[in-house]
């Protein structure tokens, strides 16, 4: 630690109630408080329990700012009412920083609070956005909220994806992003909090810094253009964030605790051979549709391959009665929340079917496994054709709603060849998961952060 860095005080900010956002923040919190900073992190005490752990491990260097939740109003888009009122923390954050004796030099605010960039300038204080996306989903993002207008009065009320066409993005990247056409329409109906959450995510253009959990190896074409489109450099790749201790650790508790011992699920794993079995997740917000999981579990039957998946606990489908007796010893069932990072470094695991948020994609390829990619909305499609199109680490298994339903047959053959061990897409993987080890220990990712750090605490 540094005399110039102990005294550096930072506030992050993650958005609330979504593990998605909140565990990698957290994660760079880690390496910020490794690197001798002092933080402050803006927390509810639903989410609380997440950063905990990290509490107790730097008692001296970090803090917490417990806000309340404040009230969502019923008649707003679920997504966007909950981002406008986070505004509501506008004074009491000003009312803190106010009677700090030492109140801290940045805010590093996830992408969805863009309103903390006038709350920085008001305190005289640098703004970093945190993008719990990568680089190439935040673009597309961008983009469609910078057109928004044109694009709608280009395509009135059509339902087709207008974005097809669309983006000035490296590579022009097409996706069905499902979500596209209802939030335009939404937006043209003229509903202020829609024209609100426009403004603060374009103004995240205008920040200080910007800070992206990727590397350079996995997207260095888009991270170019960031810098392009922004007319700076200081624009930094610090992932994938992991829980480190002197490298990427295989954490049983990241995000929460396993709904089951790890023990159990661990002396299954270790029973089988390298590369023999598949882990089947979809984060922490998708369920699937009954005829979705109906489709699943009947390609799984039919399939030869060993497997774990991983069903939430309250979600609308169910595992069909019988299956977990048909599939004994070749199959296990996590109900609720499953240990994902563990297994997917442990050695049995091969391949990987996922839903493609970008956690579980970074998570996925640093730990070298073939992704099997089932995308359902947001920018869990330009994932997806990162994966598949772009680096060739991985093969589409089914896309789409929860009307979307794969061929049980196909899904067999894809699932099986998978965990072949000569595929190129295998290959692939392992050499990107090689770079993601290196990046963050003494490469790109390493560099980015020191940078990082030595630029905000000379300020
Ligand atoms: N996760 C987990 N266990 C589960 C489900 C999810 O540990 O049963 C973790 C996963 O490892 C990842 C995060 O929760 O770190 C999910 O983030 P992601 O961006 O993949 O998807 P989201 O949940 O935001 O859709």
């Amino acid at each position: 630690m540094s005399d110039s860095t102990s005294n550096t005080h930072l506030l992050v900010y993650p958005f609330p109630g979504s593990s998605g956002h909140i565990i990698p923040l957290i994660d760079l919190t880690h390496l910020l408080l490794r690197r001798g900073l002092t933080v402050t992190v803006i927390i509810s005490s639903d989410d609380l329990p997440l950063l905990e752990p990290l509490l107790n491990s730097y008692p001296s260097s970090l803090h917490k700012l417990l806000l309340s939740d404040p009230q969502i109003s019923p008649s707003t888009h679920p997504l966007i009412g909950k981002v406008i009122s986070t505004q509501k923390q506008f004074e009491p954050i000003v009312q803190w920083f106010k009677s700090h004796p030492s109140p801290p030099v940045a805010i590093i605010s996830d992408f969805f609070l863009g309103w903390t960039s006038e709350l920085a300038s008001l305190l005289g204080i640098r703004h970093v956005v945190f993008s719990p996306s990568g680089v190439l989903g935040y673009s597309i993002l961008h983009t469609l909220w910078r057109n928004i207008v044109e694009i709608n009065a280009k395509n009135g009320d059509k339902d087709e994806n207008y974005l097809l066409s669309y983006p000035e993005i490296p590579s022009s990247p097409t996706f069905p992003w499902h979500q596209v056409p209802q939030m335009a329409r939404d937006y043209k109906k003229g509903n202020n909090d829609f024209e609100d959450f426009r403004k603060w995510l374009l103004a995240n253009m205008t920040s200080w810094g910007v800070i992206y959990n990727t590397y350079d190896e996995l997207e260095g074409v888009y991270i170019d253009y960031m810098k392009k489109q922004m007319g700076h450099d200081r624009i930094w790749a610090v992932g994938p964030l992991l829980p480190y201790i002197d490298g990427p650790i295989a954490s049983t508790t990241r995000g929460g605790s396993s709904v089951m011992a790890p023990d159990k699920l661990f002396m299954w794993l270790d029973k089988k051979h390298d590369d023999s079995v598949v882990y089947i997740c979809f984060g922490s917000q998708v369920t699937l549709s009954e005829k979705q999981m109906s489709a699943l579990t009947c390609a799984l039957e039919l399939s030869d391959v060993n497997f774990i998946l991983c069903v939430k606990a309250s979600g609308s489908s169910s595992i069909p009665s019988g299956f977990e007796d048909r599939v004994a010893g070749r199959g296990f069932i996590i109900k609720g929340w499953a240990p994902q990072l563990a297994v997917l470094r442990h050695r049995a695991v091969g391949s990987f079917v996922t839903h493609c948020g970008w956690n579980s994609t970074l998570e996925g390829v640093a730990a070298g496994v073939m992704m099997l990619t089932w995308p359902s909305f947001a920018d869990q499609f330009a994932d997806a054709k990162l994966l598949v199109d772009q680096l060739g680490v991985g093969k589409r298994v089914c896309e789409g709603g929860p009307e979307s339903v794969p061929d049980p047959a196909e899904l067999a053959r894809l699932l099986d060849e998978s965990l072949c061990a000569d595929i190129p897409e295998r290959v692939r993987v392992k050499k990107l998961s090689q770079a993601a080890t290196k990046a963050v220990k003494h490469g790109t990712s390493a560099q980015d952060m020191d940078m990082f750090v030595k630029l905000i605490s000379e300020i």
